[in-house]
């Protein structure tokens, strides 16, 4: 499947805001929004006027990138999400939300979404007991989402599980860390999105 290689620092910078793609270096001054915030390349430093358009596209750049996501897959999400009952834009955050690569960040088995991705595709995750290979799996209320035995030693799980403090698990979500044991308490809700998103601004874009 195709993907984007390139730097992804250079992605909160054309967005304007992080989107916690690096893991711990986000929270460090490191991070490349802290030392140059304005859009990548020759032009970057100038004034950019966007039209109802370009806020519309830029709104839905940032939330696909912030989740890792490629056009094709979130488009189809958003079909998915316009077909529910209610509003389409809160449908799609809670997709998305409920994506078990976004869980498995949430929950602090590791620093990123991008890592998430790569750790579930090689295995090293549960869901009810049963290994998991798809990112793309959406969790539902009473799942639980451990670690396979043999992968609780790995550095980068049990590593990200001890400097989680920082990140705190949003309410529809339980971590005993000790037992490597995560739990989906509920379906979540608009409210446990704390970023910067105007969803609606999505749902403008794609009903032109
Ligand atoms: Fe974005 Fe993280 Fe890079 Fe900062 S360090 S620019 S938040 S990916």
């Amino acid at each position: 499947m195709a993907r984007y290689t390139g730097s992804v620092c250079r992605l909160c910078r054309r967005e304007g805001t992080k989107l916690f793609l690096k893991g711990d270096r986000c929270f460090t001054e490191k991070c490349a929004i802290e030392r140059r915030a304005y859009p990548p390349g020759q032009h970057g430093q100038g004034r950019v006027r966007f039209s109802d358009y370009g806020v519309q596209l830029r709104e839905k750049q940032k939330v696909k990138r912030m989740y890792g996501l490629l056009e094709k897959q979130f488009r189809a999400t958003y079909d998915q999400a316009s077909r529910m009952k209610g509003r389409s834009g809160e449908n799609l955050l809670m997709l998305l939300e409920r994506r078990l690569d976004n869980v498995i960040y949430r929950l602090g088995y590791v620093t990123s979404r991008a890592e998430a991705r790569q750790l579930v595709k090689h295995g090293h995750f549960t869901v009810n007991g049963k290994k998991a290979h798809t990112p793309s799996m959406l969790v539902k209320p009473g799942w639980v989402i451990g670690v396979r035995d043999r992968s609780k030693k790995v550095e980068r799980i049990s590593g990200a599980l001890e400097t989680m403090e920082g990140r705190a698990v949003p309410q529809w979500l339980e971590i005993e860390k000790d037992e490597m044991r995560g739990t989906v308490k509920a379906m979540p809700q608009r409210e446990d999105v704390t970023l910067p998103i105007d969803e609606q601004l999505i749902v403008e874009l794609y009903s032109r």
